[in-house]
C-alpha cells in the first residue's frame, strides 16, 4: 500500500505521524511511504532526511492525498481535510469520536475508513500501539521540565560554600501514565516528591520510584477510591472532603504541584482550589495536565500561563507532547507503524482489516460507509 503523512495544520502542532525511521519499518512491511513537504520540519525531520529514507515527498497536501491509500496524521482531521479525502481511503489519526460526532458522520458519509489511535484498547497486546500512553508519558515528563523552567530555584538539595539549599517539594496528583512519568522526572532532578491517587494500588509503584504516597485518614480509602477496570471512579463527597483537607494541609509546603487527575468520560475533578493556590508560597508553580478537560485547579486557564497576585504560576498548556515534537513524533510514529504491522499480517504490503481482531476492531470507527464506534468490549486481555 501507499502510506502518506500529511503536514499537521493545527496552529503550533509540531508532531508528524511518520518519521524517517518509522518509514523504514513500514517499507519492510512492503509499503511505499510518502510525506507532504515540510511535514516533519517542526520536529527536526527535513524533506531531505525523508528522501534519504526512501520516502516520496509531495509538494502539497492535495498531491499527497492523490498519491496514497492510507493517510497518517496526528491531530483529528479538520472538515476540510476529510472533504479532501476520497472514498475507500484509510485514515489513521487521533479522532476522539465521542467528542467529534459530526466529523465521525462526515467520515462515514465520505466513505473514509477511519482508525482512531485514541480508541486502541488498553490491553497488554496493544501497548505498542497505545498512543494515549506514549503521549501521556511525554506530557508528564515535560510538565516537570516546564515547572522547573518557571521555578526560580533548584529542584535538588545542595550544600555549597554559598549556602545550604533544601530540595524542592513536588506534589503529583494522579499517578496514571502521565503522573508516573512526572514522578520519575521530578525524582531524577533531585526533588522530594509526594504523590496521591484515588487508586491505592499505585502506592507501591510510587514508593518504588522514590516518592512518598500521601495517605488519607479515611478508613474506606481502598473501597472508596476503587478503580473500575483499572480506571478511577468519581469519589464520594466524604472522600473528596478528606482529600481536599489533606491538600489544604500540604499547599503551604509544596513548591511545585502537578495535577493529572482524570476520570474517563467526565470533566476533570476540581482538586486544587483557589484557597490552596492562595496558601502557596510566592514562586511556586502549578502545572495542570488536566487543563484540556477543564483543569484540576480552579485557576487554570487552558493554553495559558498565569501568575496569581501572590506570585504562583499556573500553567494550563494543552500541547505538552508537541513541545517535544521530535520525541513525540518518534513514539507516535512507532505506535502508528505497529498498528500498520498488525494490519499487514503477511508483511507483503497488503492491508487485511480483520474486524475479528479486538485491537483493529476497537480502533476502527468507520468502515465501508458504516459507523463502527463504539466497539463491543474486547474479549482478550
Ligand atoms: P487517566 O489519564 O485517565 O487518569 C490519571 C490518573 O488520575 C489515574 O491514575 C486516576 O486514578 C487518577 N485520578 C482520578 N481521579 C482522581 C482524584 N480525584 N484524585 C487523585 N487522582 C485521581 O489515567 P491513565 O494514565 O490513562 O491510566 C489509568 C489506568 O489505566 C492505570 O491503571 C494504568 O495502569 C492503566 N493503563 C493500562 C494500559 C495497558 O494495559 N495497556 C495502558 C495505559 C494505562
Amino acid at each position: 500500500m501507499r502510506i502518506g503523512a500529511l503536514k499537521e495544520i493545527f496552529e503550533g502542532e509540531a508532531r508528524v505521524a511518520v518519521t524517517p525511521s518509522s518509514a523504514g519499518h513500514l517499507q519492510k512491511l512492503g509499503h511505499e511511504v510518502h510525506v507532504e513537504s515540510g511535514a516533519g520540519a517542526r520536529s527536526g525531520f527535513s524533506d531531505a532526511a525523508y528522501e534519504r529514507a526512501g520516502v516520496i515527498v509531495h509538494p502539497t497536501a492535495a498531491a499527497l492525498l492523490a498519491a496514497v491509500d492510507v493517510v497518517a496524521k496526528v491531530r483529528p482531521p479538520t472538515e476540510d481535510e476529510l472533504a479532501a479525502m476520497r472514498e475507500g481511503q484509510t485514515l489513521i489519526s487521533f479522532f476522539y469520536p465521542g467528542q467529534n460526532s459530526e466529523l465521525l458522520e462526515q467520515a462515514r458519509a465520505r466513505g473514509v475508513d477511519a482508525i482512531a489511535m485514541d480508541m486502541v484498547p488498553r490491553i497488554s497486546r496493544a501497548q505498542k500501539m497505545d498512543a494515549l500512553s506514549s503521549m501521556a508519558n511525554i506530557a508528564g515528563y515535560r510538565a516537570v521540565i516546564e515547572a522547573a523552567n518557571n521555578f526560580g530555584r533548584f529542584f535538588t538539595g545542595q550544600v555549597t560554600a554559598a549556602g545550604k539549599v533544601p530540595p524542592a517539594k513536588v506534589l503529583v496528583v494522579g499517578a496514571g501514565v502521565a503522573g508516573l512519568a512526572a514522578i520519575g522526572a521530578a525524582t531524577s532532578l533531585g526533588a522530594q516528591v509526594y504523590a496521591f491517587d484515588v487508586r491505592p494500588e499505585v502506592a507501591e509503584q510510587i514508593e518504588s520510584m522514590g516518592a512518598e504516597f500521601v495517605y488519607l485518614d479515611f478508613t474506606d480509602q481502598v473501597q472508596d477510591g476503587a478503580a473500575t477496570g483499572g480506571y478511577a471512579a468519581p469519589s464520594s463527597p466524604e472522600f473528596l472532603a478528606k482529600q481536599l483537607e489533606k491538600f489544604r494541609e500540604l499547599a503551604p509546603e509544596m513548591d511545585i504541584v502537578i495535577t493529572t487527575a482524570l476520570i474517563p468520560g467526565r470533566p476533570a475533578p476540581k482538586l486544587w482550589t483557589a484557597d490552596m493556590v492562595e496558601a502557596m508560597k510566592p514562586g511556586s508553580v502549578i502545572v495542570d495536565l488536566a487543563a484540556e478537560r477543564g483543569g484540576n485547579c480552579d485557576l487554570t486557564v487552558p493554553d495559558e500561563k498565569i501568575v496569581t497576585e501572590n506570585g504562583v504560576t499556573v500553567i494550563g498548556y494543552t500541547d505538552f507532547p508537541s513541545r517535544m515534537g521530535a520525541q513525540a513524533s518518534e513514539l507516535y510514529g512507532n505506535n502508528v507503524r505497529h498498528m500498520l504491522a498488525d494490519l499487514t499480517p503477511a508483511k507483503d504490503g497488503a492491508l487485511v482489516h480483520d474486524m475479528d481482531d479486538d485491537v483493529i476492531r476497537g480502533a476502527t470507527i468507520t468502515r465501508d460507509h458504516d459507523i463502527t464506534w463504539p466497539p463491543p468490549p474486547p474479549t482478550v486481555q
